[in-house]
Formats: structure tokens, sequence, C-alpha cells
């Protein structure tokens, strides 16, 4: 039976190593600030920033939201993102997703200051993230890479694969694994035999968003297997993209879900923005 990495765990082990870290900054008068932009009412974006900003407060960051109506113009957006770019008290900037319709997302990410991004998705910080300069990295991928160094695996020299290629998980979580020297291979809907691709990883990422779509079957015995899939079934029970029962009896180790990628993804939007914070004083 595989261990299983306890991301509620490592995500809690995280927020205090940062609550730590900004008590340390106290004396210096640098307080991380992060301000998060919600447009519309949004049921689940209500629900993810009300999380995001009890978190900033846990661990002692000043933390403000925006909440601008569903009616909000882009030139309305971009001009709270150009006054939130120049506000030195604000050290992290994250636009909830999705923008109400018409409204041009990429734009307005775009728009934030890439010493400001807190969620990592901006042009410039995808091209850092792909030559290998600091920056601030996406959340969901950085949190797999910490569950994995909790877990006692390391990606060098193994095969890893990766199944999606979204901006936000799958791409640079492929390229934060090659940078952790793997031999990486990405799938996606039309990759020919994925059952065969699984059968070769010795580390397994899947972000599918299909529910238990990863048969346990076609793990490699020993594998580690990272599921980011979040799939609500009928019932209301939540699932992964990863048959997991079947999995955890080949496997050496394995998320849950819940539990697992979904913790790690808010604990690193923290870590991102303490790094931000402390880059702020060094330029
Ligand atoms: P996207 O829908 O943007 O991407 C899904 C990817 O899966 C695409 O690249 C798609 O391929 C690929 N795919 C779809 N069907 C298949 C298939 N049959 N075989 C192989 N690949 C397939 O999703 P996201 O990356 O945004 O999210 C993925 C999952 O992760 C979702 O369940 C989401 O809820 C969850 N998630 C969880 C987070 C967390 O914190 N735990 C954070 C973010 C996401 P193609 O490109 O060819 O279409």
């Amino acid at each position: 039976m595989a261990q299983l990495i306890d991301g509620k765990a490592i995500a809690a082990q995280v927020r205090g190593e940062v609550a730590r870290a900004v008590k340390e900054l106290a004396p210096t008068g640098l307080v991380p600030g992060l301000t998060v932009v919600r447009v519309g009412d949004d049921p689940a974006s209500a629900v993810y920033v009300r999380g995001k900003r009890k978190d900033s407060e846990e661990v002692g960051f000043r933390s403000v939201e925006h909440h601008l109506p569903a009616t909000a113009t882009q030139p309305e957006i971009l001009a709270l993102v150009a006054k939130l770019n120049a506000d030195p008290l604000v050290h992290g900037i994250l636009v909830q997703l999705p923008l109400p319709k018409g409204v041009d997302e990429r734009a307005v990410l775009e728009a934030i200051d890439p010493r400001k991004d807190a969620d990592g998705f901006h042009p410039y910080n995808v091209g850092a993230l792909s030559i290998g300069i600091p920056g601030p990295r996406p959340c969901t991928p950085a949190g797999v890479m910490r569950l994995l160094r909790e877990a006692g695996c390391d990606p060098k020299g193994k095969r890893a694969l990766v199944v999606g290629r979204s901006n936000i998980v799958g791409k640079p979580m492929a390229m934060m694994l090659l940078e952790a020297h793997a031999t990486v291979t990405v799938a996606h809907s039309r990759t020919a035999d994925l059952p065969a691709e699984v059968g070769r990883a010795d580390v397994l990422v899947a972000a599918i968003g299909k529910a238990e779509l990863v048969k346990g079957a076609w793990v490699k015995p020993g594998a580690v297997v990272i599921d980011v899939g979040m799939n609500r079934l009928a019932g209301g029970k939540l699932v992964g993209d990863v048959e997991f029962a079947a999995a955890a009896e080949r496997a050496s180790a394995i998320t849950p879900v819940p539990g697992g990628v979904g913790p790690m993804t808010r604990a690193m939007l923290l870590v991102n923005t303490l790094e931000l914070a402390r880059a702020s004083v060094r330029r």
C-alpha cells in the first residue's frame, strides 16, 4: 500500500514557515501585502478569495480585497491594477479569474507588474521559469514540487509524466520537473497511448479534470502519483483524475483528493507573496 502524501499537513507546515518569516521581518518594518482583486459575484471565486484572505491574515500579511461590481469595465479594472502596481505597501497582486464576459483577461494579467505577480501567470514570469531565472512560480505546480520533496522523491533522472498541458498547471509543471532534472513527457487529449505513457512513469502528475480517467492498473509499480484533478461527482463527492484505491495498490506514494494538492496551491501563494515582499526591498 502506498504512502499517503498528506497535503493538508504539509500546507500547514508551509504556512507555519511563512508566519515565522513574517515575524522575523517585522523589526525591519516590512509587512508582506497581498491584494486580491475580485470582479463580479461568481460564487466559487468568492469562496476561493475568502480562503486566500484567511490564510494571508493568519500568517500576518497585510491582506486587502478590492471587490468591483460585475459591471466594472476593462479600463476601470486596469486603472485599479495600475494603482496597486504603484502602491509600495502592495507586494503581491492577484486578480481572481474568471473575469466577467467582455473583459480581456490576458490584458488584465499582463498589466500586473511582474514583480507583484502573486500567481506567476505574467508572460514575463512564464519566460523566467522556462529559462530558470528566479521569480514567482504558478502555485499549483510549485505545490506539487514541495509535495514531492516532502515525500522524499527527487525527480532527478526519473521519468516524469505530466498529463495535461494547461498554462496554469501542466506546462509549468513540466518545466519545473525538467528544472529538477527529470526526463519529462507531457501527455494531453491527442496522446496516442496514454496507458503506455503512464506505465513508463516513475513520477506521474495528473492534471486533466476528468474523474478517475487514469486507471490504477496503468500505474507503474513503485511510481509516485500526484493527482491535481478536482472533479465533483453527481452525488457531490470530490474525486481526482486518478483511480485512487487501485493506484494506491501499485504506487509507492500518492496524494489523496481532497487533501493533497489543493491545500498546497493556497499555501504556495503565501510563499510567492513573501518572496515578492523580500525582493521589493532588494531593488
Ligand atoms: P484544463 O482543462 O485547462 O486542462 C486539462 C488538460 O487535460 C488539457 O491539456 C487537456 O488536453 C488534457 N486532457 C483532457 N482530456 C484528456 C484525455 N482524455 N487524455 C489526456 N489528456 C487529456 O485544466 P487545468 O489544468 O486548469 O486543471 C486540471 C485539473 O486540475 C482540473 O480538475 C482542475 O479542477 C484541477 N486543478 C486543481 C488545482 C488544485 O489546487 N488542486 C488547481 C488547478 C486546477 P488538451 O490540451 O489536448 O485539450
